[in-house]
């Protein structure tokens, strides 16, 4: 059992009211735990593949064995991005504000901070059914914001068109927002930036330039 479910830094109720302490329960000890048990599963019997780390599993999925390869994608791809998921949440607060570097950089990519949140939802809106809208690095340094369907992400080499450092991501799968928003996704959108963790990000920020 390579991998388990992360110890979340916060109290399940903590986002409240912008994400709701039982949305927060079945998202990672359901959705969350059933990425992780089933990842597990699929690398039975691959003792190499076991002792890489979560990050170089979505890496090289492209090249695993086929009879692996669509599970670890779906169930690895939501192992990272539901582990980061909630690192890049803090209670209404305590998430500090983007550092000076990250909003010149901001500024620089999309106009202003308004219209990189604008935009972001915008990708998230635009995703039909499940996935993720995402702010990344690109390996040329220039900030970029993605879409990914299902549980794909933006280290998935091969699997994904552009490929990046994930600076800043959101679930826009229903289950992240059904139970206390039906279908108002974009009202969803809309409060979950009051619990963003600023501090997550201008680390992971300053990290990969
Ligand atoms: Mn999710």
């Amino acid at each position: 059992m390579p991998f388990t479910l992360p110890a979340l830094p916060y109290p399940e109720n903590a986002l409240e009211p912008s994400i709701d302490a039982l949305t927060m329960n079945i998202h990672r000890t359901k959705h969350h735990q059933a990425y992780v048990d089933n990842l597990n599963k699929a690398l039975e019997g691959h003792a190499d593949l076991q002792s890489k780390s979560i990050e170089e599993i979505c890496a090289s999925v492209a090249t695993m064995p086929d009879a692996i390869k669509a599970a670890v994608r779906n169930n690895g791809g939501g192992h990272y991005n539901h582990s980061m998921f909630w690192m890049w949440m803090a209670p209404a607060g305590q998430g500090g504000e983007p550092s000076a570097a990250l909003t010149a950089s901001i500024n620089k990519s999309f106009g202003s901070m308004d219209e990189f949140k604008a935009k972001l939802a915008d990708a998230g809106m635009k995703r039909f059914g499940s996935g993720w809208s995402w702010l990344i690095q690109k390996h040329d340094g220039a900030l970029q914001i993605i879409s990914t369907p299902n549980q794909d992400n933006p280290l998935m080499n091969g699997l994904v068109e552009t490929l990046g450092t994930p600076l800043l991501g959101v679930d826009v799968w229903e289950h992240a927002y059904y139970l206390k928003y039906q279908n108002r996704r974009a009202d969803y959108l809309k409060s979950w930036w009051s619990v963003v963790n600023w501090n997550e990000v201008n680390k992971r920020f300053k990290a990969s330039i």
